[in-house]
């Protein structure tokens, strides 16, 4: 006589509980004489612990059986936490072997399951138009989320709905607002939220809240959530499939891509590491207590507390364009939407910080005291301190890092410190601001070069390294950056060293920006034209015969 003991981890959602307990009462009777005996308990939080489950069984004069981690995902339950605690039952009960099943998912009698709740959230609205958020719980696991991932797409694949996009409500991104919002800007109008979800529990309340929150912020979306997996004849026999394959001991667990054995980018530090469970919700207070070590979040945050694994510490030093939100490069925003600190300038794309997590530490370097050289010190140490307590840290910067940024500075000090470091070049205000003017810096028999100069330190300055008197006899065309307050004594040094006094010059404020303006002038007049129009920081100064090319915008 066969065995079955199904494992669930424990909520601390009474109606959680109710629905495993439904669920194993009905395994039991679609069981129909294939498996003998079934019990199930809970590793922690609820009750019958599975202490008491497997007691039944030994009871009963079970010496073998089959354990099944009733989870969706292999995550840390699956394969952490739930083992252990069979390991500790096997201890007290000497003789006692179990074979251990697989995850549920993914597998189509869940996807058909979804599918359901979708269209019974649809109440006969049309699937062509309608966009679905699957939301799984979410884990520090890459593997775990790439299922969640693979079943988004399964869910897609030949059921005709406009779309499927997968998000998490804990721990990884895209979070739900993040995919909804994802969902919005991919033209959804109507999108149903399914969470990924085996019964009720702390963090499906969260989906809940999370997406009500969202559909108030934007009433002009449909949206709309469907009801968990819950207790169904699907569940169970599939259940059932799984205690089946175990029997039979044919089960290849999907190692290729664990992060335990395999070194993934961005996590080789869990290679050979026992895997460690991170604080949920519906964890008890104080954590688990398992045969590996377990560490409290720094801020007590589950969602973004991820302070205890320093490994995973590292800077991307992004370029943020010219300033609206979507000059941003999508690696740049991949990265931003990820990061646990945000190091911001004051010439970076600052809407963008109103789309970050919540919790998201933001640091805005244009207010750090002291001297701008301290300052640069400091900041160079705020990024290796966030780094080395285990943060993903986005130095956010305007334009290209490495044009007039300190962008390298910032990277050099990252390296020193041991600190994996990356660049991500960003759209360059010397190119932009003229694009954005309608001005093209280099044109088909017009110019066939631009340089780009700082016009920091005026021509004569002992600290400047340009060869004004060169750029004066160039035909190309100049792009100055910070030049508001040196332009006039710019222009003349380069008439003085033969540039032609019409060259036509164009002065871009505020390029990308509701207020960008273009004022256009001679060369010999740029500097009376910027003191008698105003022009302010940020602009940039075109200077040659491309910036009388105007088209679009100016
Ligand atoms: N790394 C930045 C440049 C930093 S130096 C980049 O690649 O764009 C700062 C100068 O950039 C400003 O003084 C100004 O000359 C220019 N700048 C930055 N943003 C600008 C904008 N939106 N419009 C016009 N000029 C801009």
């Amino acid at each position: 006589m066969t065995a079955l003991v199904v494992v669930g981890h424990g909520t601390r959602s009474a109606a959680g509980v109710a629905q495993f307990t439904a669920l194993v009462e009905r395994i039991r009777r679609r069981a129909a004489g294939a498996v003998g005996d079934v019990e199930g308990g809970f590793i922690e939080l609820s009750r019958p612990p599975l202490a008491d489950a497997v007691g039944a069984l030994a009871g009963r004069g079970h010496r073998s059986l089959v354990a099944l981690p009733l989870v969706l995902t292999a995550a840390g339950h699956g394969k952490g936490d739930i083992p252990a605690a069979l390991a500790r039952e096997r201890h007290r009960h000497p003789g006692l072997r179990y074979r251990y099943g697989r995850p549920l998912g993914p597998h189509p009698l869940l996807h058909t399951v979804l599918a359901e709740r979708i269209d019974a959230a649809l109440a006969g609205d049309g699937r062509a138009d309608t966009w679905v958020a699957l939301i799984g719980r979410g884990s520090t696991d890459p593997d775990a989320n790439a299922e969640v991932a693979k079943v988004a797409r399964l869910l897609w694949e030949g059921r005709g709905y406009a779309g499927v996009e997968f998000g998490f409500v804990s721990l990884a991104e895209p979070s739900v607002p993040r995919v909804l919002d994802r969902l919005r800007r991919l033209g959804a109008r109507r999108i149903v939220v399914a969470p990924y979800f085996l019964f009720a529990g702390v963090l499906p309340d969260r989906i809940v809240a999370g997406s009500a929150a969202y559909a108030a912020a934007h009433p002009e979306l449909d949206v709309r959530l469907a009801d968990l997996i819950g207790d169904c004849d699907e569940l169970a026999d599939l259940v059932l499939e799984r205690h089946a394959e175990a029997l039979r001991g044919d089960i290849r667990m999907n190692c290729d891509t664990c992060a335990y054995r395999v070194a993934l980018p961005g996590f080789a530090d869990k290679v050979g590491r026992p895997q460690t469970p991170h604080d949920h919700p519906d964890d008890p207070v104080g954590g688990h207590h398992h045969h590996h070590h377990h560490h409290q979040h720094g801020d007590g945050d589950p969602e973004h507390g991820h302070d205890h694994d320093p490994g995973r510490g590292r800077v991307a030093v992004v370029g943020g364009g010219p300033g609206p939100d979507d000059l941003i490069t999508v690696r740049g925003r991949a990265l931003l939407d990820a990061a646990d600190v945000v190091v911001v300038d004051r010439l970076a794309p600052r809407g963008l910080l109103t789309g970050l997590r919540p919790g998201v530490r933001v640091i805005d370097a244009a207010k750090v005291p002291r001297g701008p050289a301290m300052a640069q010190e400091a900041i160079n140490t705020a990024l290796v301190e966030h780094a080395r307590a285990g943060r993903r840290v986005v130095r956010l910067k305007g334009g290209d890092p490495y044009v007039f940024g300190r962008g390298h500075e910032e990277v050099l000090a990252c390296a020193a410190a041991g600190v994996p470091v990356t660049v991500v070049p960003g759209v360059t205000s010397a190119v932009a601001a003229p694009a954005l003017a309608g001005v093209p810096v280099t044109h088909r028999g017009v110019a066939h070069e631009f340089t780009v100069v700082s016009g920091h330190l005026p021509p004569g300055h002992p600290e400047s390294l340009v060869d004004w008197a060169a750029l004066g006899r160039s035909r190309g065309t100049l792009v100055l950056l910070m030049a508001v307050d040196t332009v006039d004594k710019i222009a003349a040094v380069l008439v003085e060293h033969g540039r032609d006094p019409d060259t036509p010059v164009l002065a871009v404020q505020d390029a990308g920006h509701p207020g960008q303006r273009a004022v256009a002038a001679r060369l010999d007049g740029i500097g009376a034209l910027v003191a008698r129009e105003g022009v302010r920081p940020p602009a940039v100064f075109v200077v040659g015969p491309v910036a009388a090319l105007g088209a679009a915008g100016g």
